[in-house]
């Protein structure tokens, strides 16, 4: 749905009004429903979302390309030109299935050139000589300009003989770019009753155009300046409302109920971190805690998220928070996505309690009926202190006694609607307080556009005694020597290697066979003297597992692999990673598969084989951090592509772009939580029009954001 004008219709309902009188100036021209010659026109007008005058000054072009003039064109460049067709012809191809080529001659006031379309013999027809129109291809000073892309970017231009930016708007068939940009002209003087939503304290504070002046330029102007303003503006309204619905959100899950307060630290909670604990907190751990307990002592329902890399130390930030809440006679629960989490879960915090007495139980799907009941019993009469379990703990016949602290593993991993769940778990008229946790480094970007209700706090420094892995980048055969020897060094010193084999895109078979290939080259060649175990998705489960198992037990040296080690191998004793043709591997990826390595006592070696010149490998071997990766990672390619964000919302955003706007995103949430802060409902005057925007934009949710 694209973002609509404020046309001021269907807006507020009476009553609201009624509480928050607005005036809108007259709506009557934005309101006008689009006229368009033609049932096609029509119909592609509908497509695109344009019903109203209004929906068409929302509707800015993608793009605006600088048109070049022909004589000016240097090869190989890629450009947009405008000119009148003199000549155009079909002509066969000799392939077979292929279109005939369209030949044609263009000339602009600087010169004439050649041009090829290919496969859209229909455009003879199209573009008859004597017709202007706008191309966009690679031009090459032998063969002429090949037009790449889509016949649409190549419509007839009318009017304008000698325009020098061409605006390309989203179009479809049966309404063109340049069809839509002749309604905007027509609609020009629309752009007046355009009204601005943003208080004037938070467009001056951000030195944001107006919203008209935003639009227009995006539409007409020539000046990059004044289009990037324009861009700059729209991102920042539209940063804004999703920044407003989170924080509607979080107000929402906190409103109507208050949480237990917990006051300072007590007896066990002192006496754990002094006596049971065998290690000394990180900073980041002691960091971390602080920020709980200040939480904690409001009412205000903690919802904090904690990130941080596996090892970090999450576990024992999440235990302290819910020993606080033992330690004043409440309840805390931990819940994890699936059994095996909960149960290592269970274990570690066993472990780390060491000597201190709480009554904890574990609940997953699979605890049996009895050991059910009586834990159920005992939950709900206070006797069991503290929970730990999967889904299973949302169930309605999980009743607590006092619910004080929820702590959410891998929150990603649930819906909205199972953490909102928990949070009724709490007893009557309070909600516990909440840590998520996860273990994926994001991007700060990425954190704030989905998790922005949340507080952060990130773990980064490794607990002591964990050694910090050293990454070299191999590209020469000499350095391909050098690596295999060292790793002959650490194997006869009783270290064990992972070699990771290239990643075979296409085919899990070919992948098999590469691994296979690379199986054999080292145990006849470089690896002779050691003992290798292959490991690939085309085993059987069964030869999969012994593989593993050989490893693991120290019965091999060498683990060949595909990246099906990606997950839950833990072996201490491998010291040494080897990952061939390292540039097919994303960023992320390389660096979980590090992860792999310096679990153990000893210094741990990465050695990637890549280019020398791959800024993604070379930001590997400068950089241990998965946070700052992360980030040099969005960097490197842009949100667009980083695996995930679409599926995840990222691309909600039409105008904003990262890493460029972070500041902007920031700046956005910081003016969200005032908004919020000062007037929470956004009932004043001067917020109705936001209010009104961040209802049709975010729809229920922003209406009745009760939920987790
Ligand atoms: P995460 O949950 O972030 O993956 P854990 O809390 O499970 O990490 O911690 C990983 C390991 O490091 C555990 O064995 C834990 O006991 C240990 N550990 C945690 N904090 C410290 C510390 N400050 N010093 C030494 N070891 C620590
Ligand atoms: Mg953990």
């Amino acid at each position: 749905m694209p973002q609509t004008a404020f046309t001021g219709e269907h807006s507020l309902d009476a009553e609201e009004l009624a509480e928050a009188p607005v005036r809108y100036p007259s709506p009557r021209r934005l309101a006008t429903p689009l006229k368009l010659d033609g049932a096609k026109a029509k119909q592609a007008a509908e497509a695109l979302g344009l019903r109203t005058v209004a929906d068409l000054l929302e509707h800015v072009p993608r793009d605006r390309r600088e048109a070049r003039a022909i004589a000016t064109l240097a090869p190989e460049e890629t450009a947009t030109i405008v000119a009148e067709v003199r000549r155009i012809k079909a002509r066969p191809v000799r392939r077979r299935g292929m279109r005939p080529l369209v030949e044609a001659t263009v000339a602009d006031h600087s010169g004439s050139l050649r041009v090829t379309f290919f496969q859209q013999p229909w455009l003879v027809d199209r573009y008859p000589p004597g017709t202007r129109v706008i191309l966009h291809g690679r031009f090459d000073p032998r063969r002429g300009f090949t037009v790449q892309g889509h016949a649409e970017t190549t419509e007839p231009l009318s009017g304008d003989a000698d325009a020098t930016a061409v605006s390309h708007y989203p179009a479809t068939d049966g309404l063109s770019s340049t069809q839509i940009l002749a309604l905007v002209r027509r609609h020009a003087a629309a752009f007046d009753d355009v009204l601005e939503p943003l208080p004037a304290a938070i467009r001056t504070g951000e030195r944001l155009p107006d919203r008209p002046t935003a639009l227009r330029a995006l539409h007409f102007s020539a000046e990059d300046s004044d289009h990037e303003q324009g861009r700059r503006r729209l991102a920042f309204d539209e940063l804004l409302l999703g920044q407003l619905a989170l924080q509607q959100r979080r107000r929402g899950r906190s409103r109507g109920a208050a949480a237990p307060r917990i006051d300072g630290p007590r007896g066990l909670t002192a006496r754990w971190l002094q006596e049971a604990l065998p290690f000394k907190l990180t900073g980041d751990q002691r960091e971390a805690i602080a920020v709980i307990d200040a939480d904690l002592a409001r009412d205000e329902p903690m919802q904090r998220l904690l990130m941080g890399e596996v090892g970090s130390g999450k576990t024992l930030v999440a235990l302290y928070a819910m020993l606080r809440a033992v330690e004043h006679g409440f309840q805390a629960a931990l819940m994890a996505p699936t059994e095996t989490l909960a149960e290592q879960h269970f274990q570690t915090i066993q472990t780390l309690l060491g000597a201190e007495i709480v009554r904890l139980g574990l609940l997953t799907g699979s605890t049996p009926a009895g050991r059910r009941s009586d834990l159920l019993a005992k939950l709900a009469t206070g006797e069991l202190s503290l929970l730990v379990g999967t889904h299973a703990l949302i169930e309605e016949s999980v009743q607590f006694n006092r619910l004080a602290v929820v702590v959410v593993d891998e929150q990603h991993r649930f819906g909205v609607d199972q953490r909102a769940a928990l949070d009724r778990k709490g007893a009557d008229g309070e909600r516990p307080h909440v840590l998520h946790m996860t273990a994926t480094p994001i991007p700060r970007t990425l954190a704030l556009s989905h998790y922005g209700d949340l507080d952060f706090t990130v773990l980064r420094e490794l607990p002591r005694g964990r050694r910090p892995i050293e990454t070299f980048l191999c590209s020469s055969e000499r350095e391909r020597e050098r690596a295999y020897e060292r790793i002959r060094e650490e194997l006869r010193a009783g270290r064990q290697a992972f070699v990771v084999c290239p990643l075979v895109e296409e085919s899990e078979l070919l992948q098999a066979r590469a691994a296979t290939t690379e199986f054999e080259r080292l145990a006849t060649g470089p690896l002779r003297d050691f003992r290798l175990v292959l490991l690939h998705g085309q085993l059987r489960p069964s030869e999969k597992a012994e593989a593993m198992a050989a490893f693991a037990a120290g019965d091999a040296d060498v683990l060949v692999a595909t990246t099906v080690i990606e997950v839950g191998i833990d072996v201490p004793n491998a010291s040494v990673m080897l990952v061939e043709d390292a540039d097919r591997y994303g960023i992320s990826q390389l660096h979980q598969l590090r992860g792999r390595i310096g679990r153990g006592a000893h210094a741990s070696l990465c050695l990637l084989f890549g280019r020398r010149d791959s800024e993604r490998l070379r930001a590997l071997v400068r950089e241990s951090d998965g946070f700052e990766l992360a980030e040099i990672d969005l960097r490197l390619r842009g949100e667009g592509e980083l695996v995930g964000t679409r599926q995840s919302g990222a691309a909600l955003y039409r105008f904003a772009e990262f890493p460029r706007d972070v500041e902007l995103l920031e700046a956005a949430q910081r003016w969200a939580r005032e908004l919020t802060a000062s007037d929470p409902t956004l009932a004043e005057p001067e917020h109705a029009l936001l209010r009104d925007l961040l209802r049709r934009r975010y729809g229920q949710e922003a209406q009745a954001p009760i939920r987790a």
